[in-house]
């Protein structure tokens, strides 16, 4: 049986009816910038995390590029963030002027290791940039001491963790700003691009609002140079059809999460991050860390030894079994960064050749997570 990496027609398909209502909605309304739409959906959205302020924009990229604009970040700072993650994370940073410095990550919830990012501060340190990868927060309690002790900003890549929490707190609403996206394969999935910008701060939530329409205010008299980092009333109006369900989709991930762990462990030579026995198993579980609740954007696996990930995921692809590499590169050995000065990444480097993402969308049906399961069991034996 083949079994997709990702099916977005399982989930959107279902709300085809609440997806056209908004449609016509916003149709007759004639209006497609800015307005009621935008408005209500940044209302829930802070409902939804808790945060004074919920700011629609373009993208998660756009997300983050703003957040650092609004702290006015840029040529001579330095911005810490973590070695092993998505390429918009310090893509932004390089894009505002600033230096990205990269960290090492924790080998158990593959985030930024605090100790190893308090060696990288230096005078020039303005902020520190952490990511809650595959939908569990970073260690934010020790990040947010170590960013008070330097007085650093701290802006959360909380892109694939909307819903998820430290603690009481959702992801994105502990820092100075957390950023999110609308990405389709994220867990709040759009039908494009899009993105948000959360803080509790009045002042940054202004000049993120200001940055977002190219400094002006009012119309046509600009205050700072910005940009156009909007996001359609259309989209809006369509994510908020879907917001409702968001807490659903969330059990759901979480539902496949520990059906693949309770199959996963019965096989010998299995761990779960973070035990003992991790550091001679042939395959690594990821887990849900404590004060986190995991909501599972990736299910990320670490196949250890030499060539055996990349021997797995072909044993997957040749039964039609969906995977992927997130991410098969660290940061501080992409092309464009290789003029930046970098210490010793190893966990990073181990991570990217050893992850191997594994289908848990809402939508899995049950055979299918067997499927997937029983045919990594079968690779091993
Ligand atoms: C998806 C993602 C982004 C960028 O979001 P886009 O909406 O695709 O621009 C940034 N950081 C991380 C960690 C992401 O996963």
């Amino acid at each position: 049986m083949p079994v997709p990496l990702l099916d977005l027609n399982r989930q959107n398909l279902a709300l085809h009816a609440e997806l056209n209502a908004a449609f016509e909605r916003v149709l007759a309304s004639g209006h497609f910038i800015m307005g009621p739409e935008v408005e209500a959906f940044e209302k829930e959205c802070a409902a939804f995390l808790g945060v004074k302020h919920a700011i629609t924009v373009s993208s998660g990229t756009d997300a983050i590029l703003v957040a650092l604009m609004a702290l006015g970040i840029g040529p001579g700072d330095e911005v810490i963030c973590p070695a092993f993650t998505f390429f918009a994370t310090a893509g932004c940073i390089a894009r505002v002027g600033a230096t990205p410095v990269f960290a090492d990550v924790d080998p158990v919830t593959f985030n930024l290791d605090p100790a190893d990012a308090a060696k990288r501060i230096t005078p020039r340190t303005k902020a520190i940039l952490p990511v809650h990868l595959f939908g569990q927060s970073a260690e934010m309690a020790k990040l947010m001491v170590l960013a008070h002790e330097n007085r650093l900003a701290v802006i959360e890549d909380a892109a694939q963790s909307l819903g998820a929490r430290y603690r009481e707190r959702c992801c994105g609403t502990i820092g100075d700003l957390g950023t999110f996206s609308f990405f389709p394969s994220k867990n709040l999935g759009g039908f494009g691009d899009g993105g948000l910008v959360a803080t509790n701060r009045d002042d940054l939530a202004e000049k993120v609002r200001l940055l977002r329409t190219h400094g002006a205010k009012p119309k046509y008299y600009h205050k700072v140079v910005g940009g156009n980092f909007r996001l359609d009333a259309l989209q809006c109006a369509l994510l908020r059809a879907k917001l409702p369900h968001l807490p659903a989709y969330i059990a759901a991930r979480q539902r496949n999460a520990a059906t693949y762990i309770e199959k996963l462990s019965a096989l010998p030579g299995v761990a779960a991050a973070g035990t003992p026995t991790a550091a001679t198993a042939r395959l690594i579980l990821p887990v849900e860390q404590h004060p986190c609740t995991h909501i599972w954007n990736q299910f990320t696996l670490r196949v250890p030894g030499a060539g055996r990930r990349d021997a797995l995921k072909q044993h997957l692809t040749a039964a039609g079994i969906g995977t992927e590499v997130y991410y098969p590169l660290p940061l501080h050995r992409q092309e464009c960064f290789a003029h930046l000065p970098y210490g010793s990444l190893p966990v990073s480097e181990t991570l990217a050749s050893e992850v191997l993402s594994i289908p848990i969308f809402p939508e899995l049906r049950d055979e299918e997570g067997q499927t997937v399961a029983t045919t990594i069991l079968s690779w091993f034996r």
